[in-house]
């Protein structure tokens, strides 16, 4: 039996598995975290390729199951816990110290943006996150301005890492077998945001508004999502040289970074 709502689709392809482990280079040195271990088939190979592994299952009916395949390997440990409320940056402190740190998962697609924004934004030790998520996610961290599937989700992973799908998976490799197709997107995390920006809240609160209004030009997406008059929108944006009457979707990553600096000035010139 398993949970639909905890979007349990199991991987039974070896090749899928083989390749998650490849093109995460998983050396002795690496802490690997591994987000719903489910039935422990991915768990066994991160074992034996890794140091440590460290996986996290909510469901606890999971559990005996994966305590008993997974019984061999003294290099795992298993924490019964929503992912979405553990202390990650606490966690690495304390169990993989001094370790290169991985994130590897067959995700649970209900939460995939949480759990991605969570990985990236505590400023976490975290070098590489490569994840099984659903395809139209993964295309969606990867897209470039202009695309359509270019949003604030794009701009967001963009900020903090180099995204790079790197293979796609065909639905039968899962049981039970999942609606959606799937991909393994890789994310090479920066050390430092690829863009510096004064204000990373003013800087994703521009993000949120020039996507809010995807119909509505540049001008009129910011003014009903950011709290300054259209004057002093206008003015900013004359001063950043971003033409007004463009969408929002055609701004790359450092106009983004322009606007909410000229941003930042204003409020601070007031
Ligand atoms: N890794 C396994 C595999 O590849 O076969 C299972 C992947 S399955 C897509 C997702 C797993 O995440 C399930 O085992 C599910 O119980 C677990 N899960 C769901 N929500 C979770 C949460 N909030 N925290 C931790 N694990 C969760």
């Amino acid at each position: 039996k398993f949970s639909k709502s905890l979007g349990q689709n199991f991987l039974i392809d070896g090749n899928i598995i083989h390749k998650i482990i490849e093109e995460s280079s998983i050396k002795k040195s690496d802490g690997i975290i591994e987000i719903g271990p489910g039935i422990g088939t991915l768990t066994q190979s991160l074992c034996e390729a890794a140091g440590k592994v460290i996986a996290i299952e909510l469901d606890n009916k999971l559990l005996p199951i994966l305590e008993e395949t997974l019984q061999e390997y003294h290099n795992l440990e298993i924490i019964h816990k929503d992912i979405l409320k553990v202390d990650i940056n606490r966690l690495i402190e304390e169990k993989l110290r001094d370790m290169e740190v991985k994130v590897v998962a067959n995700l649970p697609y209900y939460i995939t943006t949480p759990i991605i924004m969570k990985l990236l934004e505590e400023k976490l030790c975290i070098e590489k996150i490569v994840v099984m998520v659903q395809k139209e996610v993964a295309l969606r961290m990867k897209a470039s301005p202009g695309n359509k599937d270019y949003g604030a989700l794009s701009v967001a992973v963009q900020y903090y890492s180099k995204p790079e799908i790197v293979v796609d998976v065909p639905k039968n490799v899962f049981m039970p077998r999942p609606n959606v197709d799937s991909a393994v997107i890789m994310l090479d995390v920066y050390k430092e945001p690829v863009v510096k920006v004064k204000d990373e809240k003013i800087f994703f609160g521009v993000i949120k508004a020039a996507f809010g209004q995807r119909r509505k030009t540049l001008l009129n997406a910011l003014n009903s999502g950011i709290d300054l008059n259209k004057e002093d929108i206008e003015k900013l944006l004359e001063k950043t040289g971003i033409e007004p009457k463009r969408r929002g979707e055609t701004l790359d990553i450092n106009e983004f970074a322009r606007i909410s600096d000229e941003i930042y000035e204003m409020i601070n010139n007031y």
